[in-house]
């Protein structure tokens, strides 16, 4: 119950943090420009936007995009997500109760079911839909035509989608890690926002550990909002930061408890490696979508894990990151 209070509250809190235009959207200079470009256009021409895919990482800003398109094409937006989209008829339902311009935000999409997808198609296209009525042989398409409306799709992976479905956007961008300068300012920002006395050292130092990621930097901002509330002025610092995320287990690198686990298994277990990713699961006592979805993608990034075909291994900074001698290479 403490559980769903707090994550309600994160979740009001992220809303509130939520950039309102493309001006105040940090970062990905590159999406930004194109994006607006695309905007622009559309709405000197009066027309409704194109179909757009962002693609990227949990947490860089593709909800908070899909908002954005919606508010500068002056448009209501309505937000589901391909898990959501079990039936045909759940999308059927949504896009016949779409108005003329809304932005209709699907999130993973590349989770959606098939038929929903094919049902996808025509919609994107053509803007109708095929409704079936009956089954088996009896069964008729009777055709409903839509209103234009812009479909912004969302997927951690673009790779995943069938190329069907890649064509029909009009428009897709790559959402990239942030730098932590743009970090820096999303920080400064979200804290002038809360309220929260924040220094460029405290900025500099949470930024660092949040791993490119705005959602994570927001988070841990409050995070060391609370500490510096509690053991410390309230000012965020460059020790109070430091101090607040020794506190929650989060290294001057940004790895978190979990990471860590499946490094020190790793090198203490099996010597390094290889070895597969079922057996480093039970290792760390995780589920293996957890270690493979939560923790390998950034301790691979950041070059620590490498994923072979015999299984994973440490590298050398993986040793050196957690205070140990990398094993010598035996002699070629
Ligand atoms: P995604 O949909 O990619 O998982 P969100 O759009 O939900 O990510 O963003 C997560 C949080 O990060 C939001 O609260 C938002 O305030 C913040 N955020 C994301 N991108 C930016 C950005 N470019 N500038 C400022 N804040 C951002």
């Amino acid at each position: 119950m403490v559980d769903a209070a707090a994550d309600r509250d994160d979740l009001a809190v992220e809303a509130a943090l939520r950039p309102k235009d493309l001006g105040e959207f940090v970062g990905q200079t590159r999406v930004r420009e194109q994006l607006d470009l695309v905007l622009r256009a559309a709405r000197a021409r009066g027309a409704t936007a194109d179909h757009v895919l962002l693609s990227g990482a949990p947490g860089l800003g593709k909800t908070t995009l899909s908002m954005i398109i919606a508010a500068e094409m002056g448009a209501p937006i309505r937000i589901t997500s391909g898990p959501a989209i079990q039936h045909a008829g759940d999308l059927a339902a949504i896009l016949s109760s779409l108005t003329e311009g809304e932005v209709l935000f699907l999130d993973e999409i590349h989770r959606m079911s098939r038929p929903a997808e094919e049902m996808l198609y025509m919609a994107m296209e053509d803007f109708r839909v095929d409704v079936i009525v009956g089954k088996g042989p009896g069964a008729t398409a009777i055709p409903l035509e839509l209103p234009p409306f812009t479909l912004v799709g969302a997927t951690t992976r673009a790779g995943l989608l069938p190329p069907p479905l890649r064509d029909r956007f009009g428009f897709t961008g790559h959402m990239e890690f942030y730098a932590p300068a743009e970090l820096e300012r999303v920080l400064h920002r979200s804290a002038g926002l809360l309220g929260v006395h924040t220094t460029d050292e405290g900025a500099a130092e949470i930024a660092g550990r949040s791993r490119g990621t705005p959602r994570i930097a927001n988070r841990l901002l409050r995070r060391v909002r609370d500490y510096a509330q509690v053991r410390a002025d309230g000012v965020v610092n460059q020790e109070s930061a430091a101090r607040a995320l020794a506190v929650y287990e989060v290294d001057e690198r940004g790895l978190d408890r979990l990471d860590r686990a499946v490094l020190l298994a790793l090198l203490k277990l099996f010597g390094g490696g290889p070895v597969g990713l079922a057996t480093l699961a039970v290792a760390v006592g995780e589920e293996r979508e957890t270690v493979e979805e939560v923790a390998e993608p950034f301790l691979v990034r950041e070059g620590l894990l490498a994923r072979t075909p015999r299984g994973r291994v440490a590298t050398p900074a993986a040793w050196r990151h957690l205070g140990m001698e990398p094993p010598q290479q035996p002699a070629p």
